[in-house]
């Protein structure tokens, strides 16, 4: 048979012809399909705007809290506890509630904005131990400032709520991560040291912080280092935090001893702390002893992970960029440190923060038995010094306490503070 006729003779045939229809339809509805998906892809890629924050971005957490505040009617929530334990260890917990992982929809002066929160399941970020995470904003348009305002908004919405309030950072991985909630000022004058020492200090700081031109002139690294030392319990940390507070400032605390903490990575995290932050290297004593000490007791070392004494010198070095660099260093024992730590230019400014004085003790007595007068005042002080000439500031509010209602049970009681 010739092929023509063979042909012809299919198309009579009933079974091939149904099967030719229902050929011809699937053809039909894969080009359909196929022609939605690329009028689709065409119609993103024309009119509709789209914006990918990942969870490494700093606006990210911003973002997330904005988008809660603006999706009131999603239901789909996901929630973030955190534990903040206040000066007098009283512990709060706070909820914060952020958009869930799925597609959320909110509008925005008159632009509806689908929301799509991503968690990739095979994606971690190691440094933060949780899984990588998006959000991505989809909107019709091409008004990209839609976006800019957003972020700003959020932005704006992030520092109204730390206003008033220092921000604690601590190092995680190669960054530095946002540590509980934003706490309350402590008010400069709560943290009593002796005479004109927390004056002294801060006008150092605030001529420092105000005069970037005298550095820059003189070609002297734009930075400045302090030290704080002094027995346990007498207000070193207390006042970094209150001044931190005073000049609007955050603080990024930083643990040489930390397991893991290299050369490098100290290096990365000094260069990178937030602007307008002060950079707080807690108990340096505890991971460096002095280079002398260490070659009689080298289990010291040991706990030391990769840091080595001349790599944080380095890092200390290095920490110059034209923002303040304010770093405060804080020693329960000054003798453990090495010289080449606390010589000038790492450590401009040192400062004994001791037991209490007479006017510490008087200066608190007053504060906390406000009408007690000034001669008992003076009379609290002496007795306490005549029992115990070597007593805290930590020690004295934890007495106060015990005696809280009656001026004249503290003074009667001194004798108990040698006892603490
Ligand atoms: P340090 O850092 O010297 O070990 P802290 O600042 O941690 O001491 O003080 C511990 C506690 O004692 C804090 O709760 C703080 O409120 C209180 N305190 C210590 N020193 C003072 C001070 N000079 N004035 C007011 N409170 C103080």
């Amino acid at each position: 048979m010739p092929l023509a006729d063979f042909i012809l003779s299919l198309k009579d045939n009933p079974y091939f012809g149904a099967g030719f229809g229902l050929v011809g339809v699937g053809a039909g509805v894969a080009v359909m399909r196929k022609s939605s998906q690329l009028g689709m892809v065409l119609f993103r890629r024309h009119f509709m705007m789209t914006l990918e924050v990942p969870s490494k971005d700093k606006s990210y957490h911003w973002l997330l809290q904005w988008i809660t505040e603006r999706a009131t009617r999603t239901q789909h929530l996901s929630v973030e506890t955190s534990f903040h334990q206040n000066e007098m260890g009283k512990i709060t917990t706070n909820f914060a509630f952020v958009p869930s992982p799925g597609t959320h929809f909110f509008s925005y002066k008159g632009t509806w904005i689908r929301v799509e929160r991503n968690r990739e399941k095979q994606m971690m970020d190691f440094q933060m131990g949780v899984p990588w995470e998006s959000v991505t904003l989809t909107a019709v348009g091409r008004n990209r400032s839609v976006y800019f305002n957003i972020l700003e908004e959020a932005k704006q919405l992030a520092l109204q709520k730390q206003e008033g309030r220092t921000i604690m950072f601590t190092a995680l991985g190669s960054e530095w991560r946002q540590f509980g909630y934003p706490r309350k000022k402590r008010p400069i004058s709560s943290v009593i040291l002796d005479r004109g020492i927390s004056e002294k200090i801060l006008q150092d700081v605030k001529e420092f912080v105000d005069h970037p031109q005298w550095y820059m002139d003189r070609g002297i690294p734009y930075r400045r280092g302090y030290l704080l030392h002094g027995p346990p319990g007498c207000g070193k940390s207390s006042y970094i935090t209150a001044l931190a507070g005073a000049l609007d400032y955050c603080i990024c605390v930083m643990n040489l001893s930390e397991r893991g903490l290299s050369d490098d990575r100290l290096n990365h995290l000094l260069s990178v702390a937030p602007q307008q932050s002060i950079i707080l290297l807690e108990d340096v004593d505890a991971a460096f002893v002095s280079r002398d000490l260490s070659k009689e007791n080298r289990t010291a070392y040991q706990g030391m992970g990769q840091l080595t004494f001349s790599g944080l010198l380095n890092a200390l070095d290095g920490v110059a960029s034209t923002e303040a660099r304010v770093v405060f260093m804080t020693t329960n024992h000054l003798h453990r440190l090495d010289p080449a730590l606390i010589r000038p230019g790492r450590v401009d400014v040192k400062q004994l923060i001791d037991y209490c004085t007479s006017h510490q003790l008087e200066h608190m007595f007053r504060k906390f038995y406000p009408d007690a007068g000034d001669h008992k005042a003076v009379l609290f002080s002496e007795k306490v010094l005549e029992h115990s000439p070597k007593v805290s500031a930590a020690q004295i509010q934890g007495y106060f306490m015990f005696h809280k209602d009656s001026a004249d049970s503290a003074i009667e009681n001194v004798r108990v503070l040698s006892t603490l």
